[in-house]
């Protein structure tokens, strides 16, 4: 598979039975398999610039019985395709199909039409009535309307939201509460969950909280900056690790370097195109960013030391949303830009913004 890899830039799938699992939550029944004996796997799959499909129908795709210890199944078969596969054929999914005649079952991979690509939606979202307006009459989302409107991989999951064929009437549903129903216990639960969490666990009194927010929200920046420093703050970002928290996919591995879950810090810090980034910048961190930190852990650090460089936080945010966006861009099928580019288009942003927004004397 490797030496084909290198023969041609054409796009590429690889479909069938490799084996072998990529996680260990691909495996049920007998032994547990250690990452040692995957990772020759995964070294090729990233050889070979590679990502799994995805999969609509059972977890697994073999099973056998061992007389002693019960059944074990496992993800053996997958399709493995390059990005630029993807970006040729973006609504096509691989079903798996149960059969008697095998223990393995049936890979069919076929194009299916948008709205039935997911095994499950997320469970909650709202929503404008506006972009359902078209949706209710054909029972099928507006995908012109949410382009103009989302970015891609708000698109992508609003998207994998099964529409009711029932026409009933929308409703506002709370978030945080099982049962939908907004309650005092719930939104209580949710405001400590708030000041503890996100990492921030030296910033957790609410007062210093506000304050960094403050800080941010007053950046020399365009507000679409602001939006992204605002959600990968909050860690709603749609990153791999969200979406599989969401359901949306069935695993949160990074997609590009395939031996890490896709968490934010993983994006804009760790991940290989991210590393090409940071190593051609000119400007140095003051601080090493560890693998633990999330991304307010970043700005807190990077507020501390604004008096010492100056514009250093907008130049950081605007990178990691270069970096955010690039790899949006390669994600659905794109050729992605170079690093330096993304540097080169992240300073001349700041740069722009200051001189527009200088008072004039
Ligand atoms: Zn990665």
């Amino acid at each position: 598979m490797e030496s084909l890899s290198h023969r041609s830039d054409l796009p590429w799938v690889c479909m069938g039975d490799y084996n072998e699992i990529m996680h260990a939550k691909e495996k049920e029944g007998g032994g547990v398999r250690l990452e040692g004996q995957m990772r020759a796997f995964w070294e090729v799959i990233n050889k070979c610039q590679l990502r799994d499909l995805g999969y609509i129908g059972s977890d697994y795709t073999w099973s056998r019985k061992l007389w002693s210890r019960g059944w074990v199944r496992k993800r053996l078969d997958r399709a493995l395709v390059s990005l630029s596969w993807v970006g040729a054929f973006p609504a096509a999914r691989l079903f798996y199909a149960a059969t008697s005649v095998s223990d393995h079952c049936i890979l069919v991979l076929k194009e299916t039409s948008y709205q039935r690509k997911r095994r499950h939606g997320p469970k909650v979202w709202s929503f404008e009535s506006m972009w359902l307006e078209d949706a209710r009459a054909s029972n099928e989302w507006d995908i012109d309307k949410l382009g103009q409107w989302f970015l891609l991989d708000d698109k992508d999951a609003i998207l994998g939201i099964p529409l009711s064929s029932t026409s009933t009437s929308d409703r506002l549903v709370w978030a945080e509460n099982k049962s939908g129903k907004f309650t005092v216990k719930s939104a209580y639960t949710l405001v400590l969950d708030e000041q503890k969490g996100s990492g921030l666990g030296h910033c957790s009194n609410g007062m210093a909280r506000r304050k960094l927010w403050k800080a941010i929200w007053k950046l020399h920046l365009l507000q679409k900056i602001k939006l992204f420093a605002w959600k990968a703050g909050r860690d709603i970002l749609a990153s791999k690790e969200n979406l599989a928290k969401r359901k949306i996919t069935p695993d949160g591995v990074c997609e590009f370097c395939g031996d890490a879950v896709e968490t934010i810090g993983h994006t804009l810090w760790f991940c290989d195109h991210a590393k090409e980034v940071w190593r051609n910048s000119k400007f140095a961190l003051p601080f090493e960013i560890s693998a633990t930190w999330k991304f307010l852990d970043v700005l807190k650090a990077l507020l501390r030391c604004e008096h010492l460089r100056p514009r250093l936080l907008e130049l950081f945010i605007a990178t990691c949303w270069g970096i955010w966006k690039n790899r949006n861009e390669l994600r659905a099928g794109g050729k992605g830009k170079a690093g330096r580019s993304i540097l080169r288009n992240a300073s001349l942003l700041v740069e722009e913004y200051r001189v527009a927004n200088e008072p004039k004397t």
